[in-house]
């Protein structure tokens, strides 16, 4: 094509030369200069408008044209071949942005379809996720409810035997006896953590704007024993409205000051509660005065189970803060602490603000 663009270079030329020179030739020169141009790069563009206005000059000198000055045909052809090379760079130009932006446009396509296939990959993987998630809390609820039965079978069995031969067994006996009810309770204690932590999906009800005050209100009202008990003295400052499950909400609040009460150690419990707003959420704060928790425990606390070991002489399965994270995730949103040992404890969490639309059904 660049040859055919060069052949017909010549034929203008040709048919300048044939009519003697009469004829104006020199626009017919940039349809085979642009085609050079756009098909090759700049330099053969002026390669071929050098030759273009070589050619013309050439034909204007032996077309016998009478100028009144002797560099007048220099100028023309100067002109003529400025004009050409102005229009080849213009076009070599367009032609890079061209091709750059189609470059970015491929490129921009390419990374679209990465995106695509990781989004699918990621619903795949979500998908596997949610179903391996339903599974296992289907396999927690079944095994923690037919352990249920056998357990209450057994601890009645051994209140049966304390009661009906009590007076023949001795001491020993009966410490064995003891320590057997002590283990039931606990186990009893454990699956039914358990149950609750399985049951907390497939329970949960749907998001409804909540009271966060009232939400308090009803958690202390169910924790009157303890309060009672500990002297403890709760603040409140009002919080917010939230699009939330009311009930797991009562079931957080409930765990976050049972446990500021549980763990005040030898100090009438102050506990205040408190909620801010940023942008987009509320950051809700349990603060406590009671015996603090060192910082390597920090996450470890909100694994289900977990409890830190010099910590045992408390009551608790080690179930409550895994609640706790799994209904504040359900919700959309984190939850953490920070403590000091010693001088208490503030477990923070946020819920997404009422206005925002995405919160999970
Ligand atoms: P449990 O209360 O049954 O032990 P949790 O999951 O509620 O289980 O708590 C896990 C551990 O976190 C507790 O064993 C305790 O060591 C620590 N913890 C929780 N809340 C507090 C608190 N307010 N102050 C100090 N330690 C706490």
């Amino acid at each position: 094509m660049i040859c055919a663009c060069f052949v017909l270079i010549g034929v203008i030329g040709w048919a300048d030369y044939k009519t003697l020179h009469k004829m104006t030739f020199s626009i017919f020169y940039l349809l085979p200069i642009t085609v050079i141009t756009w098909a090759s790069n700049m330099w053969t563009g002026i390669a071929a408008s050098l030759l273009s206005a070589v050619i013309w000059h050439f034909n204007d000198r032996i077309g016998g044209q009478h100028y009144v000055y002797a560099w007048i045909p220099y100028w023309n052809t100067f002109v003529r071949f400025s004009f050409y090379i102005i229009i080849t760079i213009i076009l070599s130009r367009l032609k890079q942005s061209m091709d750059r932006s189609a470059e970015l446009y491929r490129k921009l396509e390419a990374s679209y379809n990465e995106l695509k296939q990781v989004e699918k990959e990621l619903e795949l993987k979500a998908h596997e996720l949610s179903c391996s998630n339903a599974d296992l809390e289907q396999f927690a609820f079944a095994a923690a409810h037919d352990l249920r039965s056998p357990l209450i079978t057994i601890g009645g069995y051994i209140n049966l035997l304390r009661k009906d031969y009590g007076e023949k067994l001795d001491k020993e006996a009966h410490d064995l006896i003891d320590t057997a009810l002590r283990g039931v309770r606990r186990m009893e204690l454990l699956i039914n953590g358990l149950l609750s932590y399985a049951r907390l999906e497939s329970r949960g009800k749907n998001c409804v704007r909540t009271d966060m005050d009232e939400v308090v209100r009803t958690a202390l009202s169910h924790l009157q024993d303890a309060i009672h008990k500990s002297r403890a003295i709760i603040t409140c400052a009002p919080l917010c409205t939230v699009m939330a499950d009311d009930v797991q909400m009562v079931q957080l609040f409930q765990n976050l000051i049972g446990n500021a009460i549980k763990f005040g150690g030898t100090v009438v419990p102050h506990i205040d509660i408190s909620g801010e707003q940023n942008e987009e959420e509320w950051i809700i704060a349990v603060r406590d005065n009671g015996i603090g928790i060192a910082p390597e425990n920090f996450e470890k606390i909100f694994g289900i189970f977990k409890r830190v070991p010099s910590k045992t002489d408390y009551p608790g399965c080690g179930i409550g803060l895994s609640l706790c994270k799994k209904i504040v995730e359900r919700h959309g949103g984190r939850i953490w602490v920070e403590s000091e040992i010693g001088k208490g404890s503030v477990f923070y969490f946020t819920i997404p603000d009422a206005k925002q639309p995405e919160i999970e059904e």
